[in-house]
């Protein structure tokens, strides 16, 4: 790797030029680096916090499927920060309905210390080889004529620094800067991104004096209000990660005096301390269609790899890290940068969550336009057990089990429940285009204009206003 030091006295800026930059040391951007720097190429990442604060993100905690996790970071490193590892339920309080639903959940579920978990993540990169630039925030990206990305210039201590590099990752987050600054105009990364996709949450870490008697379950609860919700997920018997969210088609909330309000109607949290408050937006819409461009490539939350329903976006992010590491490697060993070349990456990331992602989106655009006290009724007259069955059975479809059970129990919701298996059957029929998703990027618009038609239908069913 080459670094260049610029002198104050000829303002030269600072340069380096490692084969790959990767922006954002989080989940994505650290699984990146890590994998590209195991095949022995140079990574530098740029993180815009300080070595103490890197890793230390707004999030519920609660990290599902870490026994799959990629091993270009060893689970071992990050399991010390697994603390709570006996959850086996999602807890989900109707208090509309007076109901308490309990549903099993199963693979593995814990809940972590996040800061740790990311720091340990960073830790884990280094070791791999990699080079972590702090306190370095990127503010543009270099582009050449032909429209491919060549590096990024950044921001550190006040000074510029700049990187050339083969492929740049935009592992940033939500809402990441880079895409205001690429010209995506001669490529098919996704642009169709807009604000009302997003959701807002906050989060505070709460000590009580006694164990929580849910120290085994996820606990969540609908906000008064549309598509907003609230989580309690305990890190330890008595350290709960307590937070809440909206999606922004709504008026927003007032999270923090909405969760304190919570907080203090809650018997368990009588003279509780929170010691930590941290808010972001999180991406809750579908995946990018393409997440590709010449000597680009976005990843994680930056490309939209969250579940759009439960918000859980660590596990998205380590994979397309992978996947778009391995597609990086390949463009590096053949010098090929484009588009078709990256391609693999986009295909690999549908196969794997991005099609059920796409499909589960549905559900997020019902809630848009559905009663949601409604949709509570309903789901307080389910058992536990047939749900957990209909949710994580692979597909999204409900099984006649349940829907024998829905007709037979769920009398005065029966509009609702037609509603609902409407909309599943939309959700089914995007699942299975997803799953014809294409494999060159001259195949991207046809396939977009299919999909674009099933959406449609989508809106028709649920009388919601179109979300893309
Ligand atoms: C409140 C909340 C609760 C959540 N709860 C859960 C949960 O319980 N379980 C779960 O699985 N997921 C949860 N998520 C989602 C999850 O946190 C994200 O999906 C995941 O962290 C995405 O990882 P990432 O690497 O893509 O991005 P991030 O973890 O956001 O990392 C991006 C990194 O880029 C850096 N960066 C940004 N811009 C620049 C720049 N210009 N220059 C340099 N560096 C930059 C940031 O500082 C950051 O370190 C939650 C999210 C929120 C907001």
């Amino acid at each position: 790797m080459s670094t260049q030091e610029g002198s104050a006295a000829d303002a030269t800026p600072r340069s380096h030029s490692p084969d790959v930059v990767v922006v954002g040391a989080g989940t994505a951007g650290c699984y990146a680096a890590a994998t590209i720097a195991h095949e022995g190429y140079d990574v530098v990442v740029v993180e815009r916090k300080s070595e103490e604060n890197a890793g230390h993100i707004a999030c519920g905690d609660a990290l599902k499927g870490a026994d799959a996790f990629p091993d270009s970071i060893p689970k071992s490193q990050i399991e010390p920060a697994f603390t709570n590892t006996g959850v086996d339920h999602g807890r989900f309080e109707i208090p509309q309905e007076d109901t308490v639903l309990e549903i099993p959940i199963p693979g593995e579920l814990a809940v972590i210390d996040r800061w740790d978990y990311g720091q340990r993540l960073i830790e884990g990169a280094i070791e791999a080889g990699v080079e972590i630039h702090y306190d370095t925030v990127v503010q543009t990206v270099r582009q050449n004529d032909d429209g491919r990305v060549t590096g990024v210039e950044a921001t550190s201590q006040g000074e510029p620094v700049s990187y050339d590099a083969e492929f740049v990752v935009d592992a940033a987050g939500a809402l990441s800067i880079l895409q205001d600054e690429v010209d995506f105009s001669e490529s098919t990364f996704d642009t169709n991104v807009n604000y009302t996709h997003f959701c807002s949450a906050y989060r505070e870490i709460v000590h009580v004096e006694e164990p929580v008697e849910w120290h085994d379950a996820l606990v969540f609860k609908p906000t008064d209000r549309a598509a907003g919700y609230l989580w309690y997920f305990p890190r330890t018997e008595t350290e709960i990660n307590a937070g809440l969210g909206f999606q922004m088609t709504e008026e927003p909330m007032t999270l923090v005096d909405d969760l304190k309000r919570d907080l203090r109607n809650r018997a368990e949290f009588q003279g509780a301390e929170v010691d930590n408050k941290l808010g972001a937006a999180l991406p809750t819409r579908r995946p990018y269609d393409s997440a590709v461009h010449p000597g680009y490539v976005a990843v994680g939350d930056a490309a939209g790899h969250v579940n759009p329903t439960t918000g859980g976006g660590i596990a998205g992010a380590a994979y397309a890290g992978k996947y778009a590491a391995e597609a990086i490697v390949d463009g590096l060993e053949s010098g090929e940068y484009g588009e078709a070349a990256l391609w693999e990456y986009n295909e690999r990331v549908m196969d794997h969550f991005g099609a059920r992602y796409a499909a589960l989106d549905v559900y997020n655009v019902l809630a848009t336009a559905a009663d949601v006290d409604e949709l509570m009724g309903l789901l307080a007259t389910l058992p536990g057990e047939s749900l957990a069955e209909a949710l994580y059975s692979g597909s999204t479809s409900i099984g006649p089990k349940l829907a024998l059970e829905c007709l037979v129990k769920s009398r005065g919701h029966w509009g609702t429940i037609w509603n609902l298996f409407q909309t599943k059957r939309r959700a089914d029929e995007l699942l299975e285009h997803y799953e014809h998703y294409p494999d060159h990027p001259d195949a991207l618009a046809h396939w977009q204009s299919r999909r674009d038609a099933l959406m449609e239908d989508v809106y028709e069913t649920t009388g919601a206003d179109p979300k893309y």
